[in-house]
């Protein structure tokens, strides 16, 4: 399919001047190596590579995209705020607005403030949870990402031991195990950070238990500590109010990023009231956190997110592709497991701890036009329609296929 080799010579260039020619999440080395690295365009759900191939895509670059890569009314309201003003020496009122906006719509949010990056909202989630308590043990679950700074990277490179002296780990989903981290933490026990459900790259994920979502708002509230949730990944796919709304579970401190702004750069902490002394008394900020467009682009993807009911639709074809790939599977005999919501997919294979047989059915899937991804878990948006999930399913099956011809 590719006629010009723009891939290849983009990444020759890129490792004269970008160490190992790309870093982090988005590096293609950790893809199978038909994918490409360098992309050229992206329109609603297509992603077109600087060769030229289009592909329906379901990483949403990796969360943020919800409503379409260059959406009209996202686009629009952005632009609109940017030709008026970007950035100055202070935000405009969208702030407020988006805030308000925020304040309305998430039920455990009596205030919001804003940064850039899911980072930037953990990392505060964490720095405000001590100050609150004068406390320090932050108790995290075992495996769960949550940033890219020393306190929380998952690569050991430049971090030492002190960045995380004060952080005790539980299981996910473990009741036992999270009461023992309280255990440990004593009369130190600044709060608790959750993940909206366990999404660790590579694993079977799982939804959090009622159980489990009940016990770390108990134990939280019995040691007047803060449970935090990092909604960074889930944020508005859930559920618009927060993912453990469902679950009737509010924490006191919410960071939310990625879908937010479809693609804008912005985060946000949400919390409780009996936090506001706390914030204040917190030095967060940055160049960029006041930037006015992105504020304007989160407001207009928030309310066409709540405007479309895009939850409902995103879980709709989420089932839809979920249950075309098991058939298709099974049919074949071949045993793969597709976990966590239905709106963000994990799909792996038994007995494949090489992922072989992931890398040879994402490839395949990519040389018929459809973007998957082999061990990290995949993304529905809103923009989705059910004529893209049926030429999915063409792909997949095809995909399938070569994987039984392989692996029988
Ligand atoms: N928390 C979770 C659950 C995430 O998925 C991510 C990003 N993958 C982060 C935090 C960090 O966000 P960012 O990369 O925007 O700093």
């Amino acid at each position: 399919r590719r006629s010009l080799p723009c891939d290849s010579a983009l990444r020759k260039r890129s490792a004269k001047v970008i160490p190992g020619g790309m870093w982090g999440h988005m590096s293609a080395k950790s893809l199978p190596p038909a994918y490409p690295q360098f992309f050229r365009s992206a329109e609603g759900v297509h992603l077109t590579d600087v060769d030229g191939n289009s592909y329906i895509d379901f990483v949403c670059a990796y969360g943020p995209m919800i409503v379409g890569y260059n959406d009209p009314d996202v686009e629009e309201a952005a632009g609109r705020q940017q030709a008026r003003m970007g950035i100055a020496n202070g935000p405009g009122e969208v702030m407020v607005d988006l805030a308000e906006f925020l304040v309305e719509t998430v039920p455990a949010a009596d205030w919001a403030i804003f940064g850039k990056n899911g980072t930037d909202a953990t990392t505060a989630c964490v720095s405000i949870a001590r100050a609150a308590t004068k406390r320090r043990k932050i108790l995290v679950a075992n495996g769960a990402y949550h940033g890219a700074v020393p306190w929380c990277t998952p690569w050991p490179g430049g971090v030492v031991a002190e960045d995380r002296a004060h952080l005790l780990y539980y299981d996910y989903n473990d009741v036992s195990s999270l009461e023992a981290a309280v255990g440990e933490a004593g009369d130190d026990l600044a709060g608790v950070l959750v993940s909206a459900f366990r999404h660790d790259a590579r694993i079977d994920q799982e939804m959090p238990t009622a159980d489990f979502a009940h016990a770390a708002r108990a134990v939280t509230d019995r040691n007047e500590a803060v449970l935090i949730i990092d909604d960074v990944r889930a944020g508005f796919r859930l559920d618009l109010g927060g993912s453990w709304e469902p679950l009737g579970v509010q924490a006191d401190l919410s960071a939310w990023s990625k879908a937010l702004g479809n693609g804008y750069p912005i985060a946000a902490v949400t919390g409780k009231d009996w936090l506001r002394e706390a914030v204040q008394t917190v030095y967060v900020t940055g160049s960029f956190w006041c930037a006015a467009a992105p504020m304007a682009a989160a407001l207009a993807t928030l309310r066409k997110l709540h405007r479309g009911d895009a939850v409902t639709h995103m879980a709709r074809l989420g089932e839809k592709l979920r249950s075309g790939i098991e058939s298709q599977a099974a049919a074949r005999g071949i045993g793969i497991r597709q976990t966590g919501p239905a709106q963000m997919p994990l799909i792996l294979f038994d007995d494949d701890h090489t992922l072989e047989k992931a890398y040879l059915f994402s490839t395949k899937a990519l040389q018929r036009g459809v973007y998957l991804h082999p061990w990290h878990n995949m993304f529905l948006s809103a923009a989705h329609t059910d004529a893209d999930i049926d030429l999915t399913l063409e792909a997949t099956d095809a995909a399938l296929e070569a994987v039984a011809d392989v692996f029988g």
